[in-house]
């Protein structure tokens, strides 16, 4: 993955009167990688793609897309960037490869660049027996497959989704999670919004985390569960070799030994994550036999509501 960021924010902010919509949001993402904003309805989710494509400004704060401010180059970052907005419009009365037919025109596509295009377009998104037909015949994944290939139509280098799966069955759902990680692999940069959390863990390399208006966390799940919670692991070694790994453990790691349990499973506790390989090379070591190592980490949704739960207590 290059490292080059290609969406960069600083104090990035906007209000509507009174209401602070999006305050002070810095990031940075990546060329190539999936980035999730994370959060619930209202957050400001909304805001910031539309901030960064130039369709609105902020009160204060800046940002650069591809290297441009999209205030000053709005049109020209609209022409590198594809927007999946919540509740993309299809005409229904039009088939799906004639609506795409319309918007490459608009895109200043030519006829025979766009009838390539949508082509490829229909066949990625597994589409191609389909396009034919009319919008009004299509599931409801078939019609997001569809919008995203008209987000896509001239070769966008981001794609800024809204929500993507909002209002999808999970069978859709996950066909369109699908769809974005086979635009992670072919090197597309995404910016994801969501409040689905299982989706963010299921396709995110990083999320920030919003709440009315504000990042409250920044991270890989991972990172952010380790940020909630330290590491924990269980360890399931030769019962017979239960006492002299707890003692090892402890000699070297005085703190991190929750308990052991008659089945030889021993729970770990408040650990770095480097300290797990150490401790597993030093049971190696001591020859004990391991069995069984269970990571009880976290999932998204969990560290999601422990964020949730300190902003409220705060
Ligand atoms: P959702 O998931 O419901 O789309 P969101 O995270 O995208 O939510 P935004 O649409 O960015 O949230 O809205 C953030 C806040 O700004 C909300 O309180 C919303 O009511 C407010 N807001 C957004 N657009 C406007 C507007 N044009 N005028 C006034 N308030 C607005």
């Amino acid at each position: 993955m290059s490292q080059d960021a290609t969406v960069v924010t600083d104090l990035l902010t906007r209000r509507f009167g009174e209401r602070l919509a999006l305050d002070s949001l810095t990031l940075s993402v990546a060329a190539g990688e999936v980035f999730g904003l994370l959060g619930h309805n209202g957050a400001g989710k909304t805001t910031a793609v539309r901030l960064l494509n130039g369709l609105l400004t902020p009160t204060s704060g800046t940002a650069s897309v591809l290297g441009l401010s999209p205030v000053d180059h709005g049109p020209d970052v609209r022409s590198r960037t594809g927007v999946l907005t919540e509740t993309p419009a299809l005409d229904d009365r039009l088939t799906g490869r004639e609506n795409l037919r319309f918007y490459a025109r608009l895109f200043g596509l030519s006829r025979h660049e766009a009838a390539s295009r949508i082509d490829d377009l229909l066949d990625m998104f597994s589409l191609s027996d389909r396009g034919d037909e009319h919008v009004s015949t299509y599931s409801r994944g078939m019609r997001q497959r569809i919008a995203l290939s008209r987000a896509m139509l001239h070769h966008p280098e981001i794609l800024f989704l809204d929500e993507p799966t909002s209002g999808l069955d999970p069978v859709a759902s996950r066909e369109v999670q699908d769809m974005i990680l086979m635009l992670r692999e072919q090197g597309k940069t995404i910016f994801l919004c969501t409040h689905n959390l299982e989706e963010a863990e299921r396709v995110c390399d990083r999320v920030a985390v919003l709440e009315q208006g504000q990042v409250i966390a920044l991270g890989s799940p991972r990172e952010l569960a380790a940020q909630v919670s330290p590491p924990q692991i269980e360890i399931e070694v030769e019962p017979s070799h239960r006492e002299a790994a707890a003692s090892l453990i402890r000699e070297s790691w005085p703190n991190v030994l929750l308990g052991s349990d008659k089945e030889a499973t021993i729970s770990l506790g408040g650990l770095a994550r480097a300290d797990i390989p150490n401790i597993l090379r030093a049971l190696a070591i001591g020859e004990i036999n391991i069995y069984q190592v269970v990571s009880q980490q976290l999932s998204l949704e969990d560290v999601y509501f422990a964020l949730h739960k300190r902003m409220v207590d705060l």
